[in-house]
């Protein structure tokens, strides 16, 4: 028996020299990033899928720092559902290394994102001078085509060639140079024009990291579909700390009939969104309210705790566990009833709230979501 350990040993220790007498390369793969695609959860409202889209993304093919496919690899790694490259047709400052083609990007990209089941859009961003700015075209035929001078006089007829393609437009971070131009971040006759024929269909109120919050009053009072996009141009992990459990890249939520092309655009259409960045999101008060309502259970009351208060008579305190079934995060003031006075609702967690005996829900308000610049929805948590 020792005799074939030590013949087994011999073996052993002569493999592992000859492999490295071979200089064959071990692989130490305990340190490669692993390969899986995040699950951003949030279940379904009302029978509507929430798929997660980011709408305005640049790739070296206007002024972004990335090839096409690394905005795939992210989109896949973040569990997002739809993209689209937004490449500014009148800014490409790179035309000296890449050739200028605005169609690009998306061509080159199509396979891998068919492959890696992320609905790709085909899309462009009208780059005009500021006011009227820049606007997002989506579902647009051929990208190639637009003008690609950015003299005001041309700014009608630039939006004109997405109106023959039929495309989705929005007004993108409307806020942008606010401070350094007057008048810029103001609902401009342009716009207004293009709201009135139907031509303008949403507008940004999340770009990256701003809330510009003058959108969400005028998506309100206009009717504009309210959106929430990246804009990236750097990577993604470079510009967001994905490490952070409530923080994902800028994103719109869209309550899509299927998770298709055509269901997102049916969806965009009826303004069925919500915005969504870092803890906050942003929209219409009927959609927050459905999507919190969804995603936030309050359970049976557990257990139920005797006092006596202020005059003698005996009270009870119940206890209560409220679920976020979600990875959004939820902020909650009480506004009526007897209960907890402040709720957080971390992703997919649960906290336990208390309730005095008697009361059949209690009102919050969401301090966490906005339905215009200066107010937040009040939701009900109903008690068992
Ligand atoms: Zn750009
Ligand atoms: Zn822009």
């Amino acid at each position: 028996m020792k005799k074939y350990l030590s013949l087994l040993t011999f073996l052993l220790t002569a493999a592992s020299v000859t492999t490295a007498q071979n200089g064959e390369v071990f692989r130490m793969s305990e340190f490669a990033k692993p390969k899986k695609r995040e699950i951003i959860r949030i279940p379904n409202v009302d029978g509507y899928q929430v798929l997660k889209a980011d709408f305005h993304m640049h790739t070296v093919f206007s002024d972004g720092h990335v090839w096409p496919n690394v905005r795939v690899q992210e989109a896949w790694n973040e569990g997002l559902d739809a993209i689209a490259y937004t490449e500014h047709v009148e800014y490409t400052p790179y035309k000296a290394d890449v050739k200028v083609d605005n169609t690009r990007s998306y061509d080159l990209a199509e396979n891998q994102a068919a492959e890696n089941n992320i609905i790709l859009i085909r899309g462009t961003e009208i780059t005009r001078q500021t006011p009227p700015g820049h606007f997002n075209a989506l579902f647009i035929g051929d990208a190639s085509g637009y003008i690609a001078d950015n003299d005001p006089s041309k700014d009608k007829a630039a939006i004109e060639k997405a109106v023959q393609q039929d495309a989705f437009l929005f007004w993108n971070h409307p806020g942008w140079k606010a401070t350094t131009i007057e008048g810029s971040y103001e609902w401009i006759d342009f716009v207004d024009q293009l709201q009135k024929e139907k031509v303008l269909g949403g507008i940004e109120v999340f770009n990256g990291l701003g809330f510009h919050k003058k959108a969400l009053d005028w998506a309100m009072d206009k009717g504009l579909t309210v959106m929430a996009n990246s804009d990236i141009h750097n990577l993604v992990a470079h510009d967001y700390d994905l490490a952070t459990d409530y923080v994902h890249r800028t994103m719109t939520l869209i309550l899509a009939k299927e998770r298709s092309a055509e269901s997102i655009r049916e969806a965009l259409e009826a303004g069925r969104t919500v915005a969504w960045a870092s803890k906050y999101l942003a929209g219409k008060e009927e959609h927050i309210k459905r999507l919190f309502n969804a995603c936030v259970e309050v359970g049976p009351s557990y257990h139920s705790k005797k006092s006596k208060d202020a005059n003698g008579n005996e009270t009870r305190t119940n206890y209560y566990e409220v679920t976020n079934n979600s990875d959004l995060y939820f902020e909650l003031v009480l506004r009526s009833g007897n209960g907890t006075k402040k709720i957080v609702l971390y992703p997919s967690s649960s906290q336990i709230i208390t309730a005095k005996d008697g009361q059949s829900n209690l009102q919050y308000e969401l301090v966490s979501a906005y339905i215009r610049s200066d107010e937040h929805p009040i939701v009900t948590l109903a008690l068992k």
